[in-house]
């Protein structure tokens, strides 16, 4: 297919569309891909309660890059399976969706000014593959990767969201993938919440509610409650992308607010266009 067939067939497939709703999800450990959580059942019920999107695009917390941002534009993306010490069940898990590489090559267009470039050997790790399992059982919505640049500062994922934010108005759905706290460090199996994990999520949706973004984006004035709630902001920078990608006529909505295995958030949120 030329780049000009595919461009055009590409603006008839994604037409305007009404605005998409943004979703971040707190994917938490893998084994809420395969059991029946409190989690696992409200990402069915969002599932069921989205628009039908022309296409999903995942930014995961398990696709780090440092000094590119890669664009997933294989047309079958592979079930990455990157963790280990679980059981066969999970193992044998695979989300069959095909990929989107005319929209994923748009994209790439879209975030130049982000160093963005092609990539056809990541596919869906399990950031995406854990929630997208019960939003979309089907698999049936072509669905990309785009990765996180571990070497930028916290604002980037600010930007690359509002770029990606006009994909919202041609029947895409933007998806971030994360937790809003992530110390694998200070986990307490059975236990009761750290307080730095109570004190940092309570702050992010405090700050989401105000729309103040680039209070989340400031590690200077997070400090060290921030280095507690994520020693590595992997597991952070999908919620700042999405946060990035909403505007001021959204209405935003939580979800799964708990605090899993003491330092684990799994704060989800949905912002829906008014
Ligand atoms: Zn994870």
């Amino acid at each position: 297919m030329s780049t000009v067939t595919s461009l055009n067939e590409l603006k008839t497939r994604l037409a305007p569309s009404d605005r998409m709703p943004l979703v971040f999800l707190g994917h938490g450990s893998p084994m809420n891909a395969i059991e029946d959580t409190a989690y696992s059942r409200a990402w069915t019920k969002l599932g069921q309660s989205l628009p039908r999107p022309s296409a999903i695009l995942v930014v995961s917390a398990h696709w780090m890059t440092k000094g590119t941002t890669l664009v997933d534009i294989s047309r079958m993306p592979r079930t990455i399976h990157d963790f280990y010490g679980f059981p066969d069940e999970l193992f044998a898990q695979k989300y069959p969706a095909k990929g989107d590489p005319a929209l994923a090559k748009e994209v790439v267009s879209l975030l130049a000014s982000h160093h963005a470039e092609e990539d056809e050997t990541w596919g869906l790790d399990h950031g995406a593959w854990s929630v997208l399992k019960f939003l979309y059982p089907e698999a049936d919505v072509p669905v990309f990767q785009v990765s996180i640049d571990m070497s930028r500062d916290l604002d980037y994922q600010l930007e690359i969201g509002k770029t990606l934010s006009e994909l919202r108005d041609r029947g895409v759905l933007i998806l971030g993938s994360g937790n809003v706290v992530h110390n694998l460090r200070a986990m307490r199996f059975g236990g009761k919440p750290q307080d730095f994990a109570l004190e940092f999520d309570n702050l992010f949706a405090d700050r989401m509610e105000a729309r103040d973004f680039n209070a989340l984006a400031d590690r200077g004035k997070l400090g060290n409650l921030l280095r507690m709630a994520h020693p590595s902001v992997d597991h952070y920078l999908p919620a700042l992308t999405i946060a990035g990608a909403s505007d001021a006529r959204d209405d935003l909505t939580f979800m799964t607010d708990t605090i899993d295995l003491g330092s684990v958030s799994m704060r989800s949120y949905v912002f829906h266009a008014a």
